[in-house]
């Protein structure tokens, strides 16, 4: 048995049906009584629901969540944050409202209540990644950990199927690295290789009927997991290079974690043995890969760079950039093995190890 380190996060999380109902209960015991809230333009009209739970504990709704946390808005509703003398956070919404909360708990110390709308998992961890001219820089803090999770999963039948299959892919990158994390642990094992298993038997379910309560409910589960899974270990090539990819290229979030998955597990395979057993049990196929492509594809989610518009032109300047800042990868990164990764999810043909051209990053 490999030693290892295991902390738990402090943090309480209420899941089920209709458990938006017990946002003002939850404001209660958290002492809030004038909550910014917070949604992105599209999710505005949610607002209301929350403030029916809400007990009249909201002082101002700020609409202006957007991907990737652009601090421009984040002093926006920093701005609205002070003129309602809020003291606290509720956002509702996916990742980039989520984001939000993160971003203005960092600037203001206020507590957050964050109910997650989406699969990307960011309400599981202390990680705030921040967009300013061009470049997405990223920053762990416990502080950063919203105290508070309400996941409804009546909230999540809204999500359309192409946003479910991308967003539940997405969770899936999540408990896949964690399982060749550097830092790796037996309890993360677990609730990755559940989350793997859960939302690959749902998500083809839920594309077939967005109303389907039972597969709902499996797949925020899912979700859920794969979000701890994120917040407690760390995450290696293929988050790197969806970082690169989203930050300096404004290529979406979700989308791109579904392409470049397969290529990314593919790449680190042959030096992930332990994690490629787990995944082929959870996914019942001898090649975890090829498993995940052939599932974005019966999802109808895209599966190349290209189809997200991604000009091949692009390739090499990702990959000097995911280059530039060395970090842990159970297979040596160079530039040749980032940009033949690149290469490959930019095609978007069946996922195969690539060969670099150099000696690094070869199996030794
Ligand atoms: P998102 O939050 O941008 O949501 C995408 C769109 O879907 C938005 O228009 C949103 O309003 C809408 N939407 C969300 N839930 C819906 C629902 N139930 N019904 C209908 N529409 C709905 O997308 P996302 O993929 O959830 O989040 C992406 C962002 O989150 C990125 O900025 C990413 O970097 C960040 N993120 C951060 C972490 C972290 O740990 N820091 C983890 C995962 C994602």
């Amino acid at each position: 048995m490999q030693p290892f380190v295991y902390s738990s996060l402090p943090q309480t999380v209420r899941f089920g049906h209709g458990t938006l109902a017990g946002l003002g209960a939850e404001l209660a015991r958290l002492g809030i009584a004038r909550a910014l809230l917070l949604t992105t333009p599209e999710q505005s009209a949610l607002a209301a629901q929350a403030m029916a739970a809400a007990d009249g504990r909201i002082a101002g709704h700020f609409h202006g969540a957007a991907m990737h946390t652009p601090v421009t808005v984040t002093e926006a509703a920093l701005a609205m944050l002070k003129d309602v003398q809020a003291d606290g956070l509720v956002a509702i919404g996916g990742g980039s409202t989520t984001g939000l909360a993160k971003a203005l708990n960092l600037r203001s110390g206020l507590p957050q209540v964050v109910i997650p709308t989406t699969y990307a998992g960011s309400e599981m961890t202390p990680i705030l990644g921040e967009t300013a001219e061009g470049r997405k820089v990223t920053q762990r803090d416990p502080r950063l950990l919203p105290g508070s999770v309400i996941y409804d999963v009546d909230l999540t039948y809204s999500l359309p199927p192409h946003l479910s299959a991308v967003s539940g892919m997405n969770a899936m990158a999540h408990a896949v690295e964690a399982l060749y994390a550097r830092d790796a642990n037996p309890v993360i094992d677990l609730m990755a290789a559940e989350s793997v298993a859960s939302l690959a038997k749902t998500l083809p379910a839920i594309i077939a009927d967005p109303l389907d309560a039972e597969a709902r409910g499996q797949g925020l589960y899912g979700a859920w997991l794969a979000g701890i899974c994120l917040g407690n270990v760390g995450m290696a090539l293929h988050h790197k290079l969806c970082h690169v990819l989203g930050g300096s290229f404004d290529l979406p979030h979700a989308e791109t974690h579904c392409v470049v998955l397969p290529y990314a597990l593919a790449c680190n395979a042959p030096f992930a043995e332990k994690a490629v057993q787990r995944l082929s049990a959870a996914l019942g196929h001898a090649d975890p890969a090829r498993a995940l492509w052939d599932l974005a594809g019966r999802l109808n989610a895209p599966r190349s760079l290209a189809a997200l518009g991604l000009a091949e032109s692009a390739l090499e300047r990702a990959a000097d950039i995911a280059a530039e800042n060395p970090y842990w990868n159970p297979r040596p990164l160079n530039r040749d093995l980032l940009l033949a990764v690149l290469r490959q999810a930019h095609a978007g043909q069946a996922p195969v190890a690539p060969q670099p051209a150099s000696p690094d990053g070869m199996k030794t």
